[in-house]
């Protein structure tokens, strides 16, 4: 088994200069998870796989930079042609009920919706997957998957201003992913983290690896880099960039 991370966009809010906002593949052996999709998703799998080799979809909440490219992978999987020797599925794609929006997930004959229990484990293909109700102004869920066959964990806090239940949740991690669009100086914001929030979690919840993602558009990112670095001295911290592949 090999857990690997693709990084399809990680802008905040709106993309910028061919990056875009919210999306990750997350792979293990032959299973394809996209996880959120936002706006530029679509054309960024595209250099990576057919998306209509994805085995399914999470989404962690329905703002617009974490749904934006939705209906355009629903229309490629209602209206692409599947390659020689494949056929065409139905794809399952995994929301949580809090909103109406849910309903955007099912598409007869093309997507089906379907609801996560957040206070229950979910099992999805090579993964077991559990969820922390983040805080954020619409219900947003972090998730911690874990490959069942190594145990190695995955975090993808998703989207969240500063909240100590992440300790727990990261607990022990082998890669973090999180929501740092803040400089510091802007702590205990209503919506998303500081850079050296998501530093000091790491540090308590004792992770291998940190990414920093959900990037600013305005600022120097080497500057967002270094104030989480500075909170997470025994952490190795890198910021979140598009293409990129990390093996978990
Ligand atoms: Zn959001």
């Amino acid at each position: 088994c090999l857990m690997e991370l693709t990084i399809l966009g990680c802008m905040g809010g709106y993309p910028t200069k061919d990056v875009g906002t919210t999306a990750y593949l997350l792979t293990s052996d032959d299973f394809k998870l996209l996880i959120d999709v936002g706006s530029n998703a679509l054309l960024s799998l595209e250099h990576h796989l057919d998306p209509l080799d994805l085995d399914a979809v999470i989404l962690t909440h329905y703002h617009a930079d974490h749904i934006a490219d939705l209906g355009v992978l629903q229309y490629t999987f209602q209206l692409k042609e599947p390659a020689v020797g494949k056929s065409k599925k139905i794809l399952p794609i995994y929301g949580h009920v809090e909103s109406e929006f849910f309903r955007l997930l099912e598409m007869p004959g093309v997507s089906e919706g379907i609801a996560y229990a957040p206070e229950e484990t979910l099992e999805l293909g090579p993964f077991r997957i559990r969820f922390l109700k983040t805080v954020h102004p619409v219900p947003c869920y972090a998730l911690r998957i874990e490959e069942i066959a190594t145990g190695k964990v995955f975090v993808f806090g998703a989207d969240s201003a500063y909240l100590p239940a992440f300790v727990p949740f990261v607990k022990d991690a082998d890669l973090f992913l999180a929501d740092a669009n803040l400089f510091n100086g802007n702590e205990r914001h209503h919506a998303h983290m500081t850079a050296g929030e998501v530093g000091t979690l790491a540090e308590e919840a004792a992770v291998k690896q940190l990414i920093l993602t959900h990037l600013p558009q305005k600022g120097t990112l080497s500057v967002l880099l270094d104030q989480a670095k500075e909170a997470a001295p025994s952490v190795s911290v890198t910021l979140a960039e598009k293409d990129r592949i990390i093996t978990i």
